[in-house]
């Protein structure tokens, strides 16, 4: 990171962005263009090794790009303001922003589905132990990014 002054290292500073995020944007390829796509998701943590789960329909664009390409880049953010100056160059940015990117991998069996929907809704409820049935689970796509790479940067 160029202003390295502004990367996050500490695991648990990073942690607590990613907690505190309520959209993760993908970034998809697209036969050598960029797709993004907005998602809400969830994330279990490991010793510093983060599985980020998303949901939703089974067809799409985004769906296609996964199967074709396998891997995706992130980002999320939080505490976005702008801060306005009377100078040109005093006008800036507040922001918390983490990215990387990973393998990411469409869920096959109803219990690894159920497990990225009660990440992904105790993330968003903020709590845990959901009844899912098996309907809803068939209807709907589950996907996990194992993030090989994390980095965080914030603007105070
Ligand atoms: C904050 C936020 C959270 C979201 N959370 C989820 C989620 O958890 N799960 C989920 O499935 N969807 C979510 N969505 C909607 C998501 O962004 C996509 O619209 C949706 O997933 C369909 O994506 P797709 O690639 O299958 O697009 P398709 O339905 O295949 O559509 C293809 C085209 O439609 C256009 N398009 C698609 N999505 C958008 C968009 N969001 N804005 C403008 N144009 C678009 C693009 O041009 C794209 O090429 C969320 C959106 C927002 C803004």
């Amino acid at each position: 990171m160029r202003r390295d002054d502004r990367a996050v290292t500490d695991p648990i500073r990073i942690r607590e962005i990613i907690a505190g995020c309520t959209c993760c944007r993908l970034g998809l390829c697209d036969q050598g263009r960029a797709y993004v796509v907005p998602l809400d998701f969830g994330f279990v943590e490991r010793e510093g090794h983060y599985t980020f789960y998303f949901h939703g329909a089974k067809e799409g664009r985004k769906i296609d790009l996964i199967r074709a390409s396998g891997w995706a880049a992130f980002e999320m953010d939080r505490g976005h303001e702008w801060v306005r100056g009377d100078r040109a160059s005093a006008n800036t940015s507040r922001f918390q922003c983490v990215m990387g990117g990973g393998p990411v991998t469409l869920l096959e069996t109803a219990e690894e589905k159920r497990e990225g929907l009660q990440a992904i809704l105790a993330h968003v409820t903020g709590r845990d132990g959901w009844d899912i049935d098996d309907s809803a689970l068939e209807k709907t796509a589950v996907f996990r990014l194992d993030a090989e790479e994390v980095t965080c940067k914030v603007h105070p």
